[in-house]
């Protein structure tokens, strides 16, 4: 069966609902579509939004919602599935294809300040790295990069976008532990690839919300508790960047914890020390433990 054909049949699997910027959208699962659903709804900060199937609900609306408990939201990439080894990788057999015309580190940096330039046009993810390589592919060669170097740049892409869902160690045995507390999911980048992946992992009916959103800043996080009337004090959100997935969250009066994967793409990596108190684990399994400990 064709990856794509796969794809659309999980995503047809999820009821899909459009945010205010019409750039987010949230698989709800079918018990959380009330009566009255497909009605309008007019969000917080003067957008107007349109709820397609389900409604934003307060958290304390949600069954057996206990709230001694912290709602715990993940991050996707590198924190439930394997992600950016595969871009590393793929780095390195970029830096290869235009050996001729740069060095590995000049071929870096070009790509770098493509990625860069190119995040207010098409956001994150494998799609979008792969108009990053094209365009730095061109520049780098001065246009004589021949056109089955490019189709190599396309296949690079491809293989990112087809690659099954490989979840990280002890991933369902967190998710199994931590099951009496609200989970959420937030996770940033391409729409469709997010849906795709998030389809493909087998882990959507755990969490209470998800969130696909374009950027994880303090805005996004303000926006999304307000949205679904999250308690900033009674939240905790779980990834491994820093600069995305924690300090947006501390810095609003949240909890963040850090658990770093092994590679770390540059425009993630927080410069220098925090500025707040980071709770930093070595393992995804540390943080049943730790979440007890915090709901004594
Ligand atoms: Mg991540």
């Amino acid at each position: 069966m064709l990856r794509t054909q796969r794809c659309a049949e999980l995503l047809a699997g999820l009821v899909v609902e459009r945010d205010e910027f019409g750039a987010a959208f949230r698989p709800l699962k079918e018990q959380d579509a009330g009566p009255g659903t497909r009605t309008p709804r007019t969000s917080t900060g003067g957008h107007e939004s349109t709820v397609l199937v389900g409604s934003a609900q307060p958290v304390d609306s949600r069954p057996g919602y206990d709230r001694q408990l912290m709602i715990v939201a993940f991050d996707a990439d590198d924190t439930l599935w394997h992600n950016e080894d595969q871009f590393d990788e793929t780095h390195r057999a970029f830096e290869s294809l235009l050996a001729d015309w740069a060095t590995p580190e000049e071929v870096s940096a070009r790509l770098y300040d493509v990625e860069m330039r190119n995040l207010s046009r098409y956001g994150y993810g494998a799609k979008s790295f792969m108009l990053s390589m094209t365009e730095t592919a061109i520049d780098v060669s001065d246009g004589e990069i021949a056109g089955a170097d490019v189709a190599r740049i396309i296949e690079f892409g491809h293989a990112i976008l087809d690659r099954p869902i490989e979840l990280l160690d002890g991933v369902v045995e967190v998710l199994d532990d931590l099951a009496h507390h609200t989970l959420m999911l937030i996770t940033k980048g391409d729409l469709y690839a997010q849906h795709a992946r998030i389809a493909e992992s087998g882990l959507a009916d755990r969490f209470w919300r998800i969130e696909v959103v374009a950027e994880k800043t303090t805005e996004t996080y303000a926006r999304l508790l307000d949205l679904h009337q999250v308690p900033v004090d009674d939240f905790v959100m779980v990834g491994n960047s820093l600069r995305s997935d924690v300090l947006p969250v501390v810095e609003i009066g949240g909890r963040g914890i850090h658990v770093p994967y092994h590679v770390t793409w540059a425009h993630e990596v927080h410069e220098g020390e925090p500025e707040h108190d980071v709770h930093t684990l070595e393992h995804l399994t540390e943080l049943p433990p730790l979440l007890k400990e915090w709901n004594r």
